[in-house]
């Protein structure tokens, strides 16, 4: 495999540049598709815009555009958006709101092109949303699974990838009572999917889907029960995932 460029990244962090390219790529490209976004469709992206201005630990300049357009959606009286006039609140330039111009991939680029990026920078987006909505103390357990279930039902580009998470989400997602269990239903839905696609032509080579996080990662983790098969610890894997997501272990600026 003829490597182009990977940058050097430290995968305990999280990076913002992968956060604000997987919003570029959503807002920009993936509901671009869309002509006219009506009904069901509308109320997804106004919930999913709705968890990314109240939990997105970004940048001012980027909180700002997404409360812009959180209000700009609640002003639309009729049952339908075109995308055009969504684009153009995103492009308006009010004063002191912006998202970057394109994508820059650091802890989801891939060994190739068409390996990772934008479907790394979905799952952590929405990690980090859900851990988000724990440490501020949202309301609703649910609220920003079910904006992510809406939000790939309706519009995420890989249909089959949509399919199957619909699937998942209909076994228990609206059953999660608490914040944390909510990390952790998303944290075990993610290995069910590296566990089944484990393998595939899909898989970059540099980055092999395992059972995150992995022993090396995270020892605590991992434990075995009396007859030595495997077991996860819940408590340590989540205090993990709160500490690996949280907003103080996202990295801005260049990478090393
Ligand atoms: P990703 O799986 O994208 O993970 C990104 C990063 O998250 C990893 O590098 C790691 O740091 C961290 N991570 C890994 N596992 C976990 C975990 N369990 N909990 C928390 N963090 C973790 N592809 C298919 O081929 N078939 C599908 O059905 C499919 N369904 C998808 C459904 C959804 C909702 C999404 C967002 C993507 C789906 N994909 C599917 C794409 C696939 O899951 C990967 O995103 C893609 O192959 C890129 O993989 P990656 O190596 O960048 O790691």
């Amino acid at each position: 495999y003829a490597l182009q460029g990977l940058r050097g990244f430290n995968n305990s962090h999280v990076y913002m540049a992968d956060l604000e390219s997987a919003l570029h790529y959503s807002l920009r490209v993936e509901l671009a598709a869309h002509d006219i976004i009506r009904g069901d469709a509308l109320n997804a992206l106004k919930k999913y815009i709705s968890v990314l201005a109240k939990y997105f630990p970004g940048r001012p300049v980027v909180v700002n555009l997404l409360k812009t357009l959180k209000a700009w959606l609640q002003d639309q009286t009729e049952n339908k958006i075109s995308y055009k006039a969504f684009e153009d609140v995103l492009d308006n330039r009010v004063p002191h709101t912006a998202l970057p111009e394109g994508v820059r991939w650091v802890g989801c680029q891939g060994s190739q092109p068409h390996f990772r990026r934008y479907p790394c920078g979905v799952w952590t987006l929405f990690h980090v949303l859900s851990v988000q909505a724990n440490s501020t103390g949202g309301s609703d357990p649910v609220e920003v699974l079910s904006a992510m279930r809406s939000y790939i039902h309706h519009f995420f580009g890989c249909r089959a990838c949509a399919e199957h998470f619909e699937n998942m989400a209909q076994e228990g997602l609206e059953q999660v009572g608490t914040l944390p269990s909510a990390v952790l239903w998303l944290w075990f839905r993610h290995n069910q999917v590296n566990n089944r696609i484990s393998g595939d032509l899909s898989e970059d080579p540099f980055f092999p889907k395992i059972q995150w996080p992995s022993p090396e990662t995270c020892p605590a983790c991992h434990t075995v029960n009396e007859k030595r098969e495997h077991k996860w610890s819940k408590d340590e894997v989540l205090s993990f995932l709160l500490s690996h997501y949280s907003s103080s272990n996202i990295l801005t600026g260049n990478p090393a």
